[in-house]
């Protein structure tokens, strides 16, 4: 499945056109509106914002914060660990 986004103006699926990286964790995809009477283009910016499950190959100085439910749930499991002990 293709990511995409609708038209800010008339609602129509838009289509990715290009796209490039501006940081590890940044995106900015440029999009086009199919729709002949509207025919707006736009940009939109792709970011990668919470971990969900933590990298098994972590890139040095990138700290992505863990999602609050999963970080309740490593805290939970910490403290059965810690009371287990
Ligand atoms: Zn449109």
């Amino acid at each position: 499945m293709r990511f995409s986004i609708d038209c800010p103006h008339c609602d129509t699926r838009a289509i990715a056109r290009s796209s490039h990286k501006l940081s590890d964790t940044m995106r900015e995809i440029t999009f086009a509106c199919p729709n002949v009477e509207c025919g707006h283009t736009f940009v939109a910016n792709l970011e990668a914002v919470r971990t969900l499950s933590p990298s098994g190959m972590p890139k040095n100085g990138l700290n992505l914060p863990l999602s609050q439910h999963v970080a309740e749930r490593v805290m939970r499991q910490m403290q059965l660990q810690l009371s287990l002990a």
